[in-house]
């Protein structure tokens, strides 16, 4: 089976990815596509990120109506930065030589490859497929390849590489559908439209879970007290089974934030799925997480929201840390 990989951090996936996809599908006759979101790009802003489940449901949506396209969460369920090279060595593991895969890259990636780590053994994994875009492309990709991969040479004028005992490398010119995922997230947040940039499921997740900062619907609250906002967040972390749930009033004690709250789950997978529908459901009543951490491993997930600092622990770890402990002499509130 031969299968092309799709990465990035796609965050949102659109037709730019997804109609390239299927040219190189088509090019190289290959059996399937598999959409493959990074958890944490090395290359990218996290705090600006896409939480990982977002942007993997937006994946997932934009790829069900075609029946050679799967998705992949692979990197999520990796530690530490996605390097592509741990991802395609896992795949070989993981697949031996049953699938013979393609690791498709945008020339615009495939340019700054030299700062990827382990690139010159990518092709010891996959075949590399570089997709062209603009004029110009494959003479620059052919630079770089000559520096990045000294060993392959070309074989014909269709642009293949090759080198013996690796796999090759391919340049595939590909329609230009100037889309990006940055103009994507701009157009959202000024409340233009994306129609007919990304597939109207996604456009529709997008709306529906006000990502990229969309105005706020019509009535909601924007202007809630620290005090009011500390109520709403506990009793969605508690209704989001959250145990144990406690509010420490931080307030001329930590530079930080005014309330911490606290609660734990029984396994990593419980404390993931309350952050995620705390996060959720906060989010549709206008209500932004500014940052989190820790929701890949699940053990310790911190979640900002200004005056409210809320912590997610697996059970164990609440222990080990004791942040209650820590603080035993500071005001609890209760909830209402
Ligand atoms: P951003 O604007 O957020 O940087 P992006 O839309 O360029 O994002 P990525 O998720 O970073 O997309 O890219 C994933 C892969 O898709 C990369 O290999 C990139 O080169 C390629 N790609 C991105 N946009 C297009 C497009 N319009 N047409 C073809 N390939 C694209």
């Amino acid at each position: 089976m031969h299968i092309g990989l799709f990465g990035g951090t796609l965050n949102p996936i659109h037709f730019g990815h997804l109609r390239s996809a299927e040219e190189v599908r088509e090019a190289l006759g290959l059996d399937e596509i598999w959409f493959v979101p990074a958890a944490f790009p090395p290359h990218k802003q996290s705090e600006t990120l896409t939480p990982f489940s977002d942007r993997l449901a937006m994946v997932r949506l934009a790829t069900a109506p075609v029946a050679y396209f799967k998705v992949l969460s692979i990197e999520m369920e990796r530690p530490g930065p996605s390097y592509s090279i741990d991802t395609l060595k896992e795949l070989r593991r993981l697949h031996g030589s049953k699938a013979k895969f393609f690791f498709i890259i945008g020339s615009d990636a495939f340019l700054d490859i030299e700062t990827w780590k382990g690139y010159s053994h990518l092709t010891d994994f996959a075949s590399l497929v570089v997709m062209g875009r603009r004029h110009g492309d494959l003479e620059r990709a052919r630079e770089v390849i000559s520096r990045a991969f000294p060993e392959h040479r070309v074989q014909d004028k269709r642009g293949i590489y090759v080198a013996p005992g690796r796999e090759a490398i391919y340049f595939n010119p590909v329609t230009h559908l100037a889309i990006s995922g940055t103009d994507i997230r701009r157009r959202a947040k000024t409340g233009l439209s994306v129609r007919f940039l990304v597939p109207e499921a996604v456009r529709r997740y997008m709306r529906e879970n006000s990502l990229y900062a969309q105005p706020l619907p019509l009535g909601d609250k924007r202007d809630r007290s620290p005090e009011v906002l500390v109520q709403e967040i506990a009793s969605e972390v508690s209704e989001n089974k959250g145990e144990q749930v406690i509010v420490l009033d931080m307030r001329g004690r930590s530079p930080l934030a005014d309330f911490f709250i606290i609660a734990h789950g029984r396994s990593t997978r419980h404390v993931q799925g309350t952050a995620d529908k705390t996060r959720k459901n906060l989010r549709k009543r206008g209500i932004r997480c500014r940052g989190i951490e820790g929701e890949h491993e699940g053990k310790w997930i911190l979640m900002d929201y200004g005056d409210v600092v809320v912590h997610l622990f697996y059970e164990p770890i609440r222990g080990l840390y004791d942040l209650e402990g820590l603080w035993s002499d500071v005001p609890r509130l209760t909830l209402k």
